[in-house]
């Protein structure tokens, strides 16, 4: 069930005749990788109404701003944004403009009252009905639709058509929203109560992906080792490392990553279906956020730095050759030096290949935006900046340990800044540098033979 601001919706049309032949769009993606997922499936229903791509929003019939509320500012940024197209919109009444995602989920009513020349504002669960939405307000005027509580998994299409960036890559979402509460996470705010997909629907999919000629899948969820649990099939609960082995026995399917497991959920029986299944690639994506047992606890994340630690342990020891990634915040509310310093411990300890490194900022309508005990600017600059040191020089160790390996890796594309390199990606994904031509989606083995800061260099073999 969705919360429409319009009532007397005309009822979804399936199948539907390609009613805007020959027209254009352009999605504008802001923020995360569910985010880039939801906009190449939107991109893929346009197109199956008869659209194509335009170069730029200004030559678009239909422009998407698919947005997030995550990153600092995006407010600023979408409302500039929108304001440079009322000017088109003005020339060319008949543009229609769409806003989507997290913050039209979030602020339905304020996005029509601030642009309103937009003409749909869809939520994150409503990305199915795109085309319905124009279709009414092409007829009817501006249209609002977004979730609420009531949805179910009854709600979300078992696939839609996508228009992917990459012809041998893609995502596969397998849960939406979250039913955890870190206080500096907008996203069950605006994704809310996480729901499971059925995993015939996520084998369906990953098949279906195969048979168009995908060797590369990642599986997509904000806690994807809480997968299943809202799920009943004949009493029992499905689980992230069952969903892994089936997934695992796609033929055609080559290579099997997924993004992000949480921590306090993350357990050896995943751990052990990574390892036992030949496609999961040895890398993890394990988010820290902080070392500090104090800091942790007003995250409300649910570990310490040891039990942290403890699980690092577990997942390299039941997975050689695991290459780990993080993500960790700096000066959160309350941080003291001490507190910063478990954090580095942590970090020194656990050696992660790479990290992602933020800097604290307040998220409206989160909890840790009304904390008590800011850090001052200067003070997370001075300690993000230690850290990142730390890590780079860490990450540069680890890249050097790869020197003389001989890996398989799978051709990305060309090198942006050498068009006689291509850079491709080890297992762990290490991004690698090749000398050669060779297409997209090729698998090769390589030798490691330089190590740089942030990649390594290779040569065929
Ligand atoms: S696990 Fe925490 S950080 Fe991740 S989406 Fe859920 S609330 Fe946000």
């Amino acid at each position: 069930m969705t919360d429409s601001v319009l009532l007397g919706m005309p009822a979804l049309k399936s199948p539907r005749e390609p009613a805007r032949v020959g027209r254009s769009y352009f999605v504008r993606t802001y923020g995360c990788q569910m985010n880039d997922h939801d906009s190449e499936r939107i991109s893929g229903l346009l197109e199956s109404d008869g659209m194509v791509a335009a170069a730029s929003a200004e030559d678009a019939d239909v422009v998407v701003l698919n947005t997030c509320t995550i990153r600092e500012n995006a407010d600023n940024k979408l409302y500039g944004y929108l304001g440079s197209l009322k000017a088109v919109k003005q020339r060319r009444p008949e543009m229609q403009i769409l806003v989507g995602g997290c913050m039209a989920q979030r602020d339905r009513d304020i996005v029509l009252d601030r642009a309103a020349w937009v003409d749909v504002v869809f939520g994150t669960h409503n990305t199915h009905r795109v085309l319905d939405l124009l279709d009414h307000s092409e007829e009817w005027g501006p249209i609002a639709e977004v979730w609420d509580e009531t949805t179910s998994v009854e709600d979300m299409p078992s696939m839609l058509p996508a228009n992917r960036d990459s012809e041998h890559s893609a995502w596969v979402t397998i849960t939406i929203g979250c039913n955890n509460s870190c206080t500096f996470c907008i996203v069950p705010m605006v994704r809310g109560r996480e729901i499971s997909r059925r995993p015939g629907d996520v084998i369906s999919e990953v098949r279906q992906l195969a048979r168009d000629g995908v060797v590369e899948v990642t599986l997509l969820g904000q806690n994807v080792n809480s997968y299943g649990r809202d799920l009943d099939l004949n009493g029992r609960s499905p689980v992230f490392a069952g969903l892994l082995r089936r997934v695992g026995e796609v033929e055609g399917i080559r290579r099997i990553r997924y993004t992000s497991p949480h921590p306090k959920d993350f357990k050896e029986d995943v751990a052990l279906a990574m390892a036992e299944t030949e496609t999961v690639c040895e890398q993890l994506h394990l988010p820290l956020q902080s070392g500090s047992a104090t800091v942790l606890a007003a995250m409300h994340r649910g570990y310490n730095g040891q039990r942290f630690l403890e699980k690092l342990a577990m997942a390299r020891d039941i997975i050689p050759g695991l290459a780990v990634s993080t993500d960790i915040i700096v000066g959160f509310p309350g941080e003291t030096e001490r507190d910063f310093q478990d954090t580095l411990d942590v970090v020194e300890a656990a050696r992660f290949d790479s990290a992602f490194t933020f800097q604290f900022s307040p998220r409206a309508g989160t909890p840790a935006a009304d904390m008590d005990g800011k850090v001052p600017q200067e003070v997370i600059q001075e300690r993000f900046d230690r850290l990142v040191v730390m890590q780079n020089e860490i990450t540069f160790a680890r890249n050097r340990e790869q020197v003389g390996r001989i890996e398989e890796v799978l051709v990305e594309g060309p090198s942006k800044k050498n068009g006689d390199v291509v850079t491709a990606r080890t297992r762990g994904s290490r991004p690698v540098h090749i000398a050669g031509h060779y297409p997209p989606g090729t698998f090769m083995m390589a030798e490691i033979e330089r190590a740089a800061p942030h990649h390594l260099h290779a040569r065929a073999v």
